[in-house]
């Protein structure tokens, strides 16, 4: 495979419009160039997740204020080609200016007071031209996925918020922050450092650390932790503190107690060099991707709609579709597009009839694994799940049972790891308020199993019973609880081994579907 430049746009519309119609999905990994092993790392994980990636490489004169280094910005086109053909880019985007920024372009879109905080406050519409270009190059490229980098991290949030607010179809991935052996953040602009700043810009990982090391031995107060941070740049005279601060990960908001998640942020100068870091608190120990799952996966100010006993199918899906709470770490194996509530809209009229729900372990590999693509075609899950539940047919089936997954998005394999399930659940709780008259609910399979017992039913690990134990007399076990979303009446759960996960069957539990519990 070789890596293809492209320059224009409509090259790119081209390109993407062919990729999208082989069914593969498309990340997109913008950067400006002069790559290093920060920008890599996203490439890296853009491999891993989708199909075929592109990478794009524009330095945006848009973030850029006419003081700032728009002109002096490292540029290394060659070396930048060669990384990402070993890196196995499939195409580059090298758009020069009048491509992204035609004459006559005069719309701009405006973050709000997020982008006015910290580095908006210090670079005055910085953040509008990056969401400009964000959002054009989402609009050109129409990726499944975009990777950006922790190291960025008001960034993130801003191109989060802009993915929320204008629904863009696309899903973000934060990759978290690669450093020096010296924990120096990588960036484009270390080449620029002399040798004694280069030794003088340590400090701005140090100092982080130092408060990390702090707060990790119990100092939670936050003045505590930046008056530590102001202290160690007030003995480093080469460099000037644009600012300290230490935040909510959500709002950016200051706190006034750090905790695991909360996240500090700094920027600094040395001569015309402005540098900036950031690092989430975490428990001792927890690796860079638990912290980031941490800071990405805390409450956000109007995220959750008040609770509205019955979400609308649409903004379910796009809740799911947009989900990233898993996405630092997370595997995507099914483009969204070919999720349920597509099945769900088109095959279920009314919700209401609905008496028994179904949740299967992953979301189908692949399209022609769902039993809703090609009702006429069951495939072996169909086949052993209508005769677990006693019906002939689709028709049968879709009549009384609905069917949705434990884990939708990110489960790779038969493997699904617990942060799945947890953040999974989370639509799930949502999606059992769709079904108001369910009664009876089969589980299939120990994932979901375990994903219903710790995250719906929120019973402690200890205290829930093997699998394989649970099944081993019967084949199969039951319970009657109450679930918030349906009040104070009882639901049946029935528990099944997974029709083609696992290697032994379950009996047909079709006698004890009907009545009610
Ligand atoms: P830039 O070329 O500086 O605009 O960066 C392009 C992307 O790479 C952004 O999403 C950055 O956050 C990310 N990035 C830059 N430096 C690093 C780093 N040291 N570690 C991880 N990601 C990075």
């Amino acid at each position: 495979m070789s890596t293809r430049w492209i320059f224009t746009v409509a090259e790119m519309i081209s390109f993407a419009t062919e990729v999208r119609s082989q069914t593969k999905t498309l990340a997109l990994v913008p950067t400006m160039g002069a790559l290093h092993e920060g920008h890599l790392s996203l490439v890296r994980q853009a491999r891993i997740q989708c199909d075929v990636v592109v990478v794009s490489i524009f330095v945006n004169p848009a973030q850029f204020s006419p003081t700032e280094d728009f002109a002096r910005y490292p540029r290394n086109p060659e070396k930048d080609f060669e990384l990402l053909e070993s890196a196995k880019v499939h195409a580059v985007l090298a758009p020069p200016v009048e491509e992204v920024f035609p004459a006559g372009f005069s719309t701009f879109v405006d973050p709000g007071h997020i982008a006015t905080v910290w580095e908006g406050a210090q670079r005055p519409g910085h953040f509008r031209g990056v969401a400009t270009v964000v959002l054009r190059l989402f609009n050109i490229v129409r990726p499944d996925i975009a990777f950006f980098g922790q190291k960025d991290f008001q960034q993130v949030v801003i191109i989060r918020r802009l993915v929320e607010d204008l629904n863009l179809p696309v899903r973000i991935v934060v990759c978290p922050i690669v450093r020096e052996a010296d924990g120096l953040a990588r960036s484009s602009r270390n080449v620029y450092l002399s040798a004694e700043d280069r030794r003088a810009a340590v400090l701005l990982s140090r100092s982080l650390k130092r408060a990390e090391g702090l707060a990790q031995s119990g100092e939670a107060d936050v003045e505590t932790l930046l008056a530590e941070i102001r202290r160690m740049f007030a003995a480093e005279p080469r460099l000037q503190l644009d600012y300290a601060g230490i935040v909510d990960p959500a709002t950016l908001e200051p706190v006034t107690h750090a905790l695991p998640g909360s996240i500090a942020l700094v920027a600094a100068r040395l001569g015309k060099v402005r540098l900036i870091d950031n690092l989430i608190f975490g428990p001792p120990g927890s690796s860079p991707e638990m912290k980031l799952q941490l800071a990405l996966t805390a409450p956000q100010p109007d995220r959750e709609s008040p609770a509205t006993p019955r979400p609308e199918i649409d903004s379910l899906r796009l809740k799911i579709e947009n989900c990233r709470d898993c996405a630092a770490v997370s595997s995507v194996s099914l483009p969204a597009r070919e999720f349920l509530f597509k099945y769900l809209k088109q095959d279920y009229p009314n919700l209401d009839v609905i008496r028994v729900l179904v949740i299967g372990g992953c979301a189908p590999m692949g399209p022609s694994d769902s039993p809703y693509r090609h009702p006429e075609q069951p495939n072996p899950f169909s086949t052993r799940l209508y005769e677990l539940l006693g019906v002939r047919d689709f028709a049968e089936f879709k009549a009384s049972f609905a069917l949705t997954d434990a884990a939708r998005c990110h489960a790779v394999g038969n493997r699904v790891d617990e942060r799945t399930l947890e953040y999974c659940a989370k639509h799930l709780r949502e999606e059992l308020k769709l079904f108001p008259n369910v009664q009876t609910i089969v589980i299939l399979g120990e994932y979901a199993y375990l994903q219903f017992q710790r995250h719906i039913l929120g019973r402690e690990r200890t205290s829930i019973k093997a699998f394989p134990e649970l099944l081993k007399t019967e084949g199969w076990a039951q319970e009657s609880v109450q679930l918030p979303c349906y009040g104070e009446r009882d639901v049946r759960l029935l528990y099944c081994y997974h029709p083609t996960f696992e290697n032994k069957r379950s009996p047909s539990v079709a006698a004890y579907l009907g009545s009610k519990p």
